[in-house]
């Protein structure tokens, strides 16, 4: 079921908590909602659910407005990240709870409950009480309380929050799953950018109410719009950048590292134009010493090395005294020593070149 937000505002007393937000999710999408904490995440769920009254705007689940409708119902269901299990039933009865207030009949609801316990691996706890499961498990009930409604859409905020990281990793794809096979529309909010990386069919960025970018989380990591999202989205070195003349496919740029060409510039971009540089660590690769000087290379001095077995973070300095950070991937036998020049290159799809 489509999610359409046209023109959200909300405000609380003299606080702007969304600021004009368009948005469309499309049917069977699994759609991320990302930001620093106080962007604003909660409040549009909430109002999508619609516990929250828009002070603008409107939303359309499935193309219908929902501004007469009470949440109760909307076709649309919601996870709290604190699961809010009733702590006197079973497991079956918490997630057979939703279906008899609907008033469905007890065969079906039977039925039901059964197909999801069993979906979500849970069937042999099902007359457990909450207090008797993990953190996983009780995450588990919560998510099939709300499928079993068959909600058009599911709106989850941060449903992986309270669990171990080895839990959160093994739920991330069952969710993803789970939410493919029932085709359902999704929206989950996160403060972990590894879970919306790897689960999002697409994302949003939100920064004070407004989205910043939406995307794939491939052209959201790869092509951020902002220097926020670049930061945001992953580690990163910012640097100042003039933009000394287009070339063909490209533009090269004058840089506090020495000249560099890139292959991926704002659309509007000019000769002369200041821009932000968004260098990710990963993207930089050490050149042989005995290897020419080559396009997009510049020379460094080693600060810090931390080895951490797959992979070596280094701090460098550039040749204006500034920190630079770069990761080595399956570094080799021989440690780098501090002190010891090197020169790093990159590809010019790798010079990310924004408006500051
Ligand atoms: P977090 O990641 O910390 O959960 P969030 O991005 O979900 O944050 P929201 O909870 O949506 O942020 O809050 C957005 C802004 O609206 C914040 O500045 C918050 O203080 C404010 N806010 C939220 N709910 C209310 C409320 N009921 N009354 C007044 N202000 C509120």
């Amino acid at each position: 079921m489509q999610i359409r937000v046209e023109h959200l505002t909300k405000r609380y007393g003299d606080s702007l908590a969304l600021q004009d937000v368009n948005l469309t999710v499309e049917d069977g999408e699994l759609f991320f909602l990302l930001g620093p904490s106080g962007c604003g995440k909660t409040t549009l769920l909430r109002t999508i659910a619609g516990f929250e009254t828009p002070s603008q705007g409107e939303i359309y689940l499935g193309g219908l407005p929902q501004k007469e409708i009470p949440p109760a119902r909307r076709n649309a269901a919601m996870v709290f990240q604190g699961y809010a299990l009733w702590p006197h039933l079973t497991v079956r009865e918490n997630v057979s709870f939703g279906l008899e207030m609907k008033g469905i009949s007890r065969k079906e609801r039977e039925e039901r409950v059964n197909r999801t316990l069993r979906e979500l691996q849970i069937l042999e706890l099902a007359e457990r009480k909450p207090n008797q499961l993990s953190g996983g498990q009780q995450q588990r009930v919560a998510l099939a309380r709300t499928l079993v409604i068959q909600p058009g859409v599911l709106l989850l905020d941060e449903p992986l929050a309270n669990l171990d990281a080895k839990l959160r990793r093994d739920m991330r794809q069952e969710i993803r799953r789970i939410c493919k096979e029932n085709h359902l529309t999704g929206i989950y909010v996160t403060h972990d950018r590894a879970e919306a990386l790897s689960m999002a069919d697409r994302l949003a960025v939100l920064r004070k109410g407004t989205l910043e970018q939406v995307g794939t989380p491939r052209e959201v990591y790869r092509r951020p719009r902002t220097p926020f999202v670049a930061e945001f989205i992953g580690e990163t070195n910012l640097r100042e950048a003039t933009l000394r003349e287009f070339r063909k496919d490209g533009a090269l740029l004058d840089t506090p590292l020495g000249p560099l060409f890139s292959q991926c510039l704002p659309p509007d971009a000019t000769v002369g134009m200041k821009l932000t540089l968004s260098l990710r660590p990963e993207a930089f690769r050490l050149l042989p010493p005995q290897d020419p000087p080559q396009e997009n290379s510049f020379a460094v001095t080693l600060k810090r090395a931390e080895y951490l077995g797959e992979i070596c973070q280094y701090e460098v300095l550039d040749a204006t005294g500034s920190t630079l950070r770069f990761d080595q991937l399956n570094p080799g036998d021989d440690g780098l020593a501090p002190g010891q020049p090197l020169r790093l290159v990159l590809s010019p799809q790798d010079v990310v070149s924004m408006k500051p």
